[in-house]
């Protein structure tokens, strides 16, 4: 149901001429190799924005320019967990229920979560262990929140989901007895970087709010490695500015 939700979103965005049937069966792709990131934009005419795209992420963050930006709440219910390996990253997926994140007077539904190891995105040239990001969509607007780990504590949202990792790659796991609560991936401060970019996967679509949170949060060595057993190095190059401004909360 939630590819079906990203496929709507996805077609009202690039306005594609495909169906949500197509969207399940698109062009494989991957990190290396033939069918890595610089390979994208070949693999299918729908790929196209991988390499014609002037706003693509993720970025490196060096400059920013502080703006009156509305403060972000996130307002997140608990949720049964529902997991999948989708053979790019392990996936998270809420339901109706697992509330917004409201910046100013827009209110975007969470849809799902997802991390890249080491992290997707830069500030001042340096990577985070890992990222995590937050798909929100407010009808066909979607708006992605980073938030940056790096090794020290044990997170005990990671705990819980890394426990129940699905090594195959396969179908959605439902574990309706586990409820997930998505603000212990938050850190306290919640200033941020604020940009335009894309999806930082194929169609690499383009009109993405993007939200880097300032504050890093902490995953401990044990639970990296146990991500990267499935999944390192599942991150898309830094994509160039071409002239956009990013935007400071502070
Ligand atoms: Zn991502």
């Amino acid at each position: 149901m939630l590819y079906k939700k990203i496929a709507t979103i996805v077609l009202a965005i690039t306005a594609l001429q495909v169906s949500a049937g197509d969207f399940g069966h698109d062009v494989h792709w991957s990190y290396s190799g033939d069918t890595g990131p610089e390979h994208w934009s070949h693999l299918s005419e729908k790929y196209a924005t991988c390499d014609s795209g002037k706003q693509q992420s993720p970025i490196n963050i060096t400059n920013s320019n502080k703006a009156d930006l509305p403060p972000l709440q996130f307002n997140y219910n608990s949720f049964p967990l529902a997991i999948i390996n989708n053979g790019h990253t392990i996936d998270i997926l809420t339901d109706a229920a697992a509330g917004s994140l409201v910046i100013g007077t827009d209110s975007y539904k969470i849809l799902d979560f997802h991390s890249h190891s080491p992290s997707e995105g830069a500030i001042d040239g340096k990577h985070a262990d890992m990222v995590m990001h937050l798909v929100h969509s407010l009808s066909n607007k979607i708006a992605v929140v980073a938030v940056y780990f790096n090794k020290g504590e044990a997170n005990p949202l990671l705990a819980t989901l890394w426990s129940v990792m699905p090594k195959e790659v396969g179908d959605v796991q439902h574990h309706k007895d586990i409820q997930i609560d998505i603000k212990q991936l938050l850190p306290e401060d919640s200033n941020y970087y604020t940009y335009d970019g894309s999806f930082t996967t194929p169609p690499c679509t383009e009109d993405v709010k993007w939200v880097v949170l300032k504050q890093h949060m902490t995953i401990s060595t044990e639970q990296l490695e146990q991500y990267n057993t499935l999944y390192s190095n599942n991150f898309r190059p830094l994509q160039p500015l071409n002239g956009r401004k990013v935007f400071s909360s502070n």
